[in-house]
């Protein structure tokens, strides 16, 4: 067990680098959260242990537990889609959110950040496939929820923007998505809405982090790859 988790590892940053090397980037360009919704405080040790210190969770009650006891040992990412009853128990205890969706939320999430003095790292997440089951926000409303977001959300700052993928056998397929989500990431950018750099892309997950990293992925969110293998 402890030995494959290493090799999984292995293998994926092997991939990391050549997908890097294939795009013309930089390996440091590129972050990993090992996703740890999956497993329990041991493995989340072993990760640890491997180096890799960004740790996602997509709920809290799956998470609290874990949290309790290795909190200072990691930074904690909130990547899933949240509630916001659950805002309270989430900012403060994980300094990054990928799942900014609605001005709801943003309203919720500010006034926690204000209440305890701190800024919230946000993304936004976009629905860039327009599946109705995913979260996220439509695309021809981003402009207008970044305004939004700048004219009143003192305690919250966006880093970029997160999507989900639609699962496709052919890791290829994705590719449309996010390029998409590039391309809406750096017309932001341009607009100047938000007064510092929007520079980060929170997208692939195990399936496809290798098209992600060459469209510019800048936070992968791994799982399944790192835990059971490719
Ligand atoms: C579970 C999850 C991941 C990781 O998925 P894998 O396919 O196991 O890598 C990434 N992002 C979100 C939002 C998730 O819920």
């Amino acid at each position: 067990m402890h030995l494959s988790l290493h090799e999984h590892w292995l293998e994926v940053e092997k991939r990391i680098k050549q997908a890097c090397k294939r795009s013309n980037r930089e390996r440091s360009e590129v972050n990993v959260v090992a996703v740890t919704k999956y497993v329990g405080i041991e493995e989340v040790r072993e990760v640890l242990r491997l180096g890799l210190t960004h740790i996602g969770e997509n709920r809290w009650q799956d998470a609290q537990e874990k949290w309790a006891l290795l909190q200072d040992q990691a930074v904690w990412h909130f990547i899933g889609h949240l509630q916001s009853n659950k805002v309270k128990d989430v900012v403060g205890r994980f300094p990054f959110i990928h799942s900014l969706d609605r001005m709801s939320l943003a309203k919720e999430i500010n006034k926690k950040a204000a209440a305890s003095g701190i800024q919230a790292n946000c993304f936004i997440q976009i629905n860039v496939s327009g599946e109705d089951t995913k979260h996220g926000l439509q695309p021809d409303m981003l402009e207008s929820f970044a305004q939004e977001l700048t004219d009143s959300m003192t305690n919250i700052h966006i880093l970029g923007l997160m999507t989900m993928a639609p699962h496709e056998e052919d890791a290829e397929a994705t590719r449309p998505v996010f390029r998409e989500l590039r391309i809406m990431k750096d017309k932001l950018q341009k607009t100047n809405i938000f007064p510092y750099p929007i520079n980060h892309l929170s997208m692939g997950m195990s399936n496809d982090y290798e098209v992600a990293i060459e469209e510019g992925s800048t936070w992968l969110r791994l799982g399944s790859i790192i835990f059971k293998g490719g």
